[in-house]
């Protein structure tokens, strides 16, 4: 924060019919349907998007493979328009991997909703580039280097829009030369669009109570390298994936290798945030699994060009919170609508957008303002997005239950069923028991797991990779991971679980350094942050909160 003075400046105010926060595939399929449906209509409607990395798409990372559904419904002649969109999926395998061995799955066995014939292999990041420029050329005004940092409310408690976070602050919180007011975006309604556990997002779940009467939000991290391979390693349009080794049996999660472009490889590892053992490090784990025999072959010969992570939300169905409030919506990831055993949620998202762009619309045309769009919550709990996810509700929680492969095994079952009787399957919806936070073991009772030590050429130690991330933040500015009480790192979380941060962090921002007197500090390198958002979710006291720092700072990621 600013000193009071400088704080007390007045912010200067926009006006626009629709705010938009988050320039990924929801927030811009939002964008882009309300300037088409205003262009149809030859209606003014104003439209804003902020996105808080330096351009649009530096903060996305996916995988992906993505279904077309989305992209087909918002821009039907995307081919014809140049998307980057072009590998079309050619193989699907699905291996169990032992330490040293791997069985392929036979794809009969699998249920046809896993099927990814039809899907294309892109980076997210660029199709997110490209719809940008979709959304500009409709005339919707797009902001990148700007994190919408606080939600701004009128006197009856509707959100009227969000403030962006004021820039030139030092580190001590006190205003420097560069200091410059944050704006006010006002609109008619503001759509949240801030992916896997935003930061205004989580506050508006709480004051709005959005999750009341829902399941806790489940979520993973993903962690991803891009590589470029040897040509005679290339299979375009493979998409591979493998559960089982190096994870155990009580840790779920998995990976994805896929080959598009110009030699590329997508190579992805997901461990789910409800393990139990504080030890577990998921980029070491990560980084041990490419050493496996079926793994390493493809990448031996190439090499590693990018790095990431990103939590994503596995919780689905059944604890996507109420998505409308007076003046505003959450959209996408942000709300939870990935389809979890498919690792698929861009198309869910832009869908999301297009409903909600659609009762924006309607609302604005018919005189409405800041009042709750009820039609999009009706679009989503009854469309193709209800369909998509309530097939597979019971894959995660069997999973969390049964372990790894009595899991899978059992929701696999449940899909196939589902396939037969849709939406019905094993006839139940289970619940998930406990939100992340709360899953680990305490340190006394854990195994500590020794890990190989990265060789430099197929696995690398942390910081190394986070300068494949293009990881970037102004140094003098305060720390954006809040710690609400400073004093836990040391006096709860390192003797009761030997202060996890240190290992689940993808980017070594949290140490423990050990004083010239011997005496341990917590020490958060924060210009390391690659806005996973896993702090925020796996602290087990619940005492960090990911705030937005300065507009622009953070990964600048070139195809993830
Ligand atoms: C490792 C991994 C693999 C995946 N694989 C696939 C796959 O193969 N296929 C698939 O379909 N899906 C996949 N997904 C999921 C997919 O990436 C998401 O479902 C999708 O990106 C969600 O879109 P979104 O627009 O809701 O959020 P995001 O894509 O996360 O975009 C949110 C945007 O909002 C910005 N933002 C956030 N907060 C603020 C703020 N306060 N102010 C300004 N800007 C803000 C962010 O910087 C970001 O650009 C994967 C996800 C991960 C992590
Ligand atoms: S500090 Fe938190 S959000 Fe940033 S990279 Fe580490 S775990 Fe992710």
């Amino acid at each position: 924060m600013a000193s009071n003075a400088a704080a007390q400046v007045p912010r200067e105010a926009m006006e626009f019919d629709v705010v938009i926060v988050g320039a990924g595939p929801a927030g811009l399929a939002a964008a882009i349907r309300l300037k088409q449906l205003a262009a149809q209509a030859d209606r003014e409607l104003s439209v804003v998007v902020l996105e808080k990395g330096s351009a649009v798409g530096a903060h996305i990372l996916s995988g992906a493979v993505i279904d077309p559904k989305g992209l087909n419904r918002l821009i039907p002649d995307w081919k014809e328009k140049g998307a980057p969109v072009e590998t079309q999926v050619s193989e699907d395998k699905f291996l169990v991997l032992s330490s040293g061995g791997a069985f392929r799955l036979p794809n009969l066995f699998m249920p046809p909703l896993m099927s990814n014939h039809g899907n294309y292999v892109v980076s997210l990041g660029a199709l997110c580039i490209w719809l940008g420029e979709q959304a500009a050329e409709l005339g919707v005004e797009v902001y990148p280097g700007f994190a919408a940092a606080e939600v701004l409310y009128d006197e009856k408690g509707a959100v009227v829009g969000v403030a962006t976070g004021d820039m030139g602050v030092g580190r001590d919180g006190k205003p420097t030369d560069n200091f410059v007011r944050g704006m006010e975006l006002r609109g008619k309604y503001t759509f949240f669009a801030e992916g896997a556990r935003g930061s205004l997002t989580k506050q508006l779940v709480r004051r709005f109570e959005l999750d009341k009467d829902h399941d806790p939000q489940k979520y993973g991290i993903g962690l991803k390298e891009l590589w470029q391979v040897a040509p005679d390693k290339h299979k375009p349009g493979l998409v591979q994936h493998t559960f089982g080794w190096p994870l155990d049996n009580r840790t779920g999660g998995g990976s994805f290798l896929y080959h598009y472009g110009n030699g590329l490889v997508a190579v992805g590892f997901v461990v789910h945030l409800n393990y139990e053992n504080p030890y577990l490090s998921p980029y070491r784990e990560f980084q041990r699994f490419k050493t496996h025999p079926v793994i390493r072959t493809t990448l031996e010969g190439g090499k590693r060009i990018g790095y990431g992570a990103r939590a994503l939300t596995e919780g689905g169905w059944q604890s996507i919170p109420k998505l409308v409030f007076p003046g505003g919506v959450l959209l996408g990831c942000a709300a939870g609508f990935m389809n979890v055993p498919r690792i698929k949620g861009s198309h869910n998202a832009m869908l999301s957008g297009i409903a909600a762009a659609e009762a924006a619309f309607a609302a604005t045309g018919a005189g409405r303002a800041q009042d709750r769009l009820e039609a999009y919550e009706t679009a989503v709990r009854t469309g193709d997005i209800a369909r998509d996810l309530k097939r597979v509700r019971n894959a995660k929680p069997l999973w969390s239950r049964f372990g790894t492969y009595l899991g899978i095994a059992l929701g696999g079952i449940d899909m196939w069923l589902n396939t037969i009787i849709p939406g019905v399957g094993l006839g139940i919806t289970l619940k998930h028991r406990k939100p992340d936070y709360a899953t680990l073991k305490k340190a006394a009772d854990a195994e500590p797991i020794a890990y190989p030590k990265p060789d430099g050429v197929l696995t690398f130690d942390v910081l190394t990779n986070v300068s494949f991330s293009g990881t970037n933040h102004e140094e003098n500015q305060p720390v954006h991971l809040k710690l609400t009480d400073p004093a836990i790192p040391l006096s709860v979380n390192l003797p009761e679980y030997a202060e996890p941060a240190q290992r689940y962090c993808p980017a070594s921002v949290y140490e423990i350094v050990t004083e010239a007197d011997g005496s341990p500090r917590f020490q958060i390198n924060a210009q390391n942050c690659v806005h996973c958002k896993t702090c925020d979710i796996k602290d087990p006291s619940q005492n960090i909160t990911w705030v937005c720092p300065e507009g622009g700072g953070g990964p600048n990621y070139a195809g993830m």
